[in-house]
């Protein structure tokens, strides 16, 4: 983070950035549309924004996305916006099942209690639907310093740790905790109305 050759300028607000925290947009398909590219994977142009609906809807009103890509874009801010939402869904979903395949996280309210206790615990992820429990973890996600992301639902959650259902993961590794926390970021502040 922080080089040189890894700063863009948000095409919203104009302001400089680590590309890292930039949502990478690119032209795709026949004809060609503007859509997300959070794994900045995509070849071909690409334009930088905040992840925000503020500098998305910027970014496309001031005439800046059809300079960068020389053509006339009217793209659907909302539709932009829930797509590059569901791609930090993804990333988050990614960041999770490799944090326990690598064995840095851990899953279920017995394991993450102990990982509490223990001091092991950076950040907790809650399923949307995670009832009986969900007093008590967020009791210990204020003892975390509040550390907690609400993502997915029990189902999918236990997905990703390779069972049929947990309500709650806590994660035990510094940078993936902190790649979660943004991406969990992006996906609140896309959901956003602007
Ligand atoms: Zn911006």
């Amino acid at each position: 983070m922080g080089r040189t050759d890894s700063i863009r300028s948000c095409a919203g607000c104009r302001q400089k950035g680590d590309r890292d925290v930039l949502l990478r947009l690119v032209l795709s398909g026949d004809p060609p549309e503007l859509v997300p590219d959070v794994r900045r994977r995509a070849g071909g142009r690409g334009v930088s924004v905040h992840p925000t609906r503020t500098c998305l809807t910027k970014a496309v009103r001031t005439g800046a996305l059809k300079r960068a890509f020389r053509r006339e874009l009217s793209p659907d801010v909302d539709q932009l916006a829930s797509w590059a939402g569901g791609q930090y869904g993804r990333r988050i979903d990614g960041l999770l099942s490799s944090a326990h395949r690598a064995g840095k996280a851990v899953a279920g309210s017995e394991r993450v209690r102990e990982a509490v206790r223990e001091r092991q615990a950076l950040l907790l992820v809650v399923a949307s639907d995670a009832r009986g429990d969900r007093d008590e973890i967020m009791r210990s996600a204020e003892r975390l310093g509040g550390a907690c992301l609400v993502h997915s639902d029990r189902q999918a959650l236990g997905r990703l740790f390779g069972r049929e259902s947990i309500a709650v993961a806590a994660v035990t590794d510094a940078g993936i905790a902190e790649e979660l926390q943004v991406a969990a970021r992006c996906v609140a502040e896309l959901a956003e109305a602007s």
